[in-house]
């Protein structure tokens, strides 16, 4: 039965009915299927300039819409298809997916349009040798502007093999931007800031929870500023909740963040509606409301 997890997750799991690999075979059978029925869909999330309230970018997050099951949740299907491989595919979708959408935007609304889309890409995605090449197509297919995408990829996922950091300075090659999402919480390694092309560092949730009160997490998310700042890469934070959180990463000195403070993932349809309206104002302050 469907539950919710809190959060807004669902999940119909029943860890005493269902072991992990029955789960996984009945999901993984299902979602060999989503992609020819159409059931896999992107969320845009926005990223803010903290000090003008600019749209800055958005993430992409995908999204299944189960045809028993309802919504499912990344962070249930994602680690799955990693698992069983599927995500080479799912990812490949997701991907062509994020980028005809933002070239689209780009044709329609200009100056007005996101400057960057960001896309999660999983270790293994990393790993698969002919990865570069496929980013490369389609940013030619889709006619997009490299520095326009941005590639999310974990710290673990790029620490955990020689192939995956290769694949790494292939994208920067290429010209688009890398950032290392989740920050803090994986393998964290210092010298991943200076053996690798990384232009946004996202620091993590679990991070900017503790930033308002008096912390170890608050002296991190202050030092890493500084960091930073030093090495020329550019500091998001993530899972931004409150304004007070938000005025306390401002004062920080963090320029970029992304939360439901500002706003929550949104359709394709609801980021339209929000450039319409930034495209006939002046400023480019997010008002989602
Ligand atoms: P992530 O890349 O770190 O994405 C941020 C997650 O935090 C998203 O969850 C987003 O909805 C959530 N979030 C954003 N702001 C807030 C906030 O203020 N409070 C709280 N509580 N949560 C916030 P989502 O969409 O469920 O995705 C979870 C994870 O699943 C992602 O973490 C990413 O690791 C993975 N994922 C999502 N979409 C994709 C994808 O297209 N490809 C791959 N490979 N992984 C994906
Ligand atoms: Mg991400
Ligand atoms: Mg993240
Ligand atoms: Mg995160």
């Amino acid at each position: 039965a469907a539950k919710n997890a809190g959060g807004g997750r669902w999940t119909w799991f029943d860890p005493i009915m269902d072991s992990r690999a029955d789960t996984d075979a009945r999901l993984g059978a299902d979602l060999r299927q989503a992609i020819a029925r159409d059931e896999l869909f992107l969320l845009y999330q926005p990223i803010v300039e903290l000090p003008t309230g600019r749209l800055a970018g958005l993430e992409a997050l995908v999204r299944w819409r189960h045809p028993e099951h309802g919504l499912v949740s990344p962070a249930d299907f994602i680690p799955l298809a990693e698992r069983n491989g599927q995500i080479i595919e799912v990812g490949r979708w997701i991907l062509a997916q994020a980028m005809r959408q933002i070239a689209a935007w780009h044709h329609e609304y200009g100056p007005a349009a996101p400057e960057k889309v960001s896309v999660n890409v999983s270790a293994r995605q990393l790993n698969e040798p002919g990865f570069p090449d496929e980013v490369a197509a389609l940013l030619a297919s889709t006619g997009l502007d490299p520095d326009r995408l941005v590639i999310e990829v974990t710290e673990t996922a790029v620490l955990g093999t020689g192939a995956a950091l290769e694949s790494v300075r292939r994208l920067d090659a290429l010209g688009l931007k890398i950032a290392l999402d989740d920050f803090g919480t994986g393998q964290s390694s210092l010298s991943l800031l200076v053996d690798t092309p990384v232009s946004w560092l996202k620091v993590d949730k679990s991070f900017v929870d503790g930033v308002t009160v008096d912390s170890p997490e608050a002296v991190i998310v202050d030092g890493l500023i500084g960091i930073t700042r030093g090495l020329r890469i550019q500091a998001i934070a993530e899972g931004v909740e409150t304004a007070e959180q938000a005025a306390r990463l401002h004062q920080a000195g963090y320029r970029f963040a992304q939360g439901f403070h500002f706003a929550r993932p949104m359709p394709d349809s609801d980021v339209a509606l929000l450039l319409d309206r930034l495209s006939h104002r002046e400023s480019r302050q997010i008002q989602l409301i």
